[in-house]
């Protein structure tokens, strides 16, 4: 499974894919609703895509040396998921994970978590995340990107881990140079994590925006943004000091590994550049 390995100073990140599926740009099924359809479509003909485009889940690991962390752990399906073999790539197995950093709790980021005999996959981890995306999605089923029966016996697995989180804040060092960033909207506790070490940085984006179309138009929304409006806010401020900083990022969603740099070419209008 592919990884991609890049220091940050004197930290290595390494991108963890977990899956590549295709992505229809379909108005029956998208998940862009931010605008009506010809807008969407003519969007994407601008940015040179087809019919067809690429879901992806990329997650990250953050090594220093005396600590494994990972943000963010993929879907947990059987028939699609490779974080682990990916982990192996890099040359570690689950058990050496020892801190995993939740950006917030839909199901494409924390159905890893608990494999599908409802086991926990890390066994030596510790966790972080918002205490609102405990409080909001434990109660709820069925989770963003997991059947009502996959929720249930995900959360067997995962409601005993509570005592073995920290709930954090923005602000919150992870590790010395990995800082937690407010990036609310998206989800009520959805974070972000900085990494700055040396004169060099890494944003990881987590969901604050998932498809293409939305780095030139911000205000488009997703169906999975929980406060629109405040996802919208979040997406501009963000992209805005991206683009400001020339910050390397990195993109869940996108096609692996989704790293790359904005450049601003309008009023809260930016252009996705890829790292070649
Ligand atoms: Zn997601």
């Amino acid at each position: 499974m592919p990884i991609h390995q890049l220091t940050v100073g004197d930290l290595t990140c390494t991108v963890l894919n977990d899956t590549t599926t295709p992505y229809a740009y379909d108005p029956a099924t998208t998940d862009m609703v931010g605008a009506p359809w010809d807008e969407i479509r003519a969007a994407l003909d601008d940015l040179g895509e087809g019919p067809t485009g690429i879901d992806a889940m990329n997650c990250l690991l953050i090594q220093n040396g005396e600590h494994n962390l990972l943000i963010d752990t993929g879907v947990g399906d059987n028939s699609r998921s490779h974080l682990l073999a990916s982990l192996a790539e890099a040359g570690l197995t689950a058990d050496d994970i020892d801190m995993i950093f939740l950006t917030h709790f839909h199901g494409d980021h924390t159905g890893g978590l608990v494999n599908e005999a409802g086991e926990v996959v890390f066994p030596n981890a510790h966790y972080y995340a918002a205490e609102v995306e405990w409080d909001i999605w434990l109660p709820r089923s069925p989770w963003p990107q997991m059947s009502e029966e996959r929720t249930e016996q995900f959360k067997k697995g995962f409601a005993p881990l509570k005592d073995r989180f920290t709930f954090i804040e923005p602000g919150y060092e992870l590790l010395p140079g990995v800082t937690v960033v407010d990036a609310r909207g998206h989800s009520p506790g959805h974070y972000l994590a900085h990494v700055h070490s040396g004169d060099e940085q890494l944003l990881y984006l987590s969901d604050t925006l998932l498809r293409l179309p939305q780095f030139a138009h911000p205000d488009w929304h997703i169906i999975f943004d929980v406060d629109k409006e405040k996802a919208v806010e979040t997406r501009k401020a963000i992209l805005k000091r991206a683009a400001e900083e020339n910050m390397l990022l990195q993109v869940y969603h996108l096609p692996f590994p989704g790293l790359g740099t904005v450049e601003q070419i309008g009023e809260d209008a930016y252009r996705w550049q890829p790292l070649a």
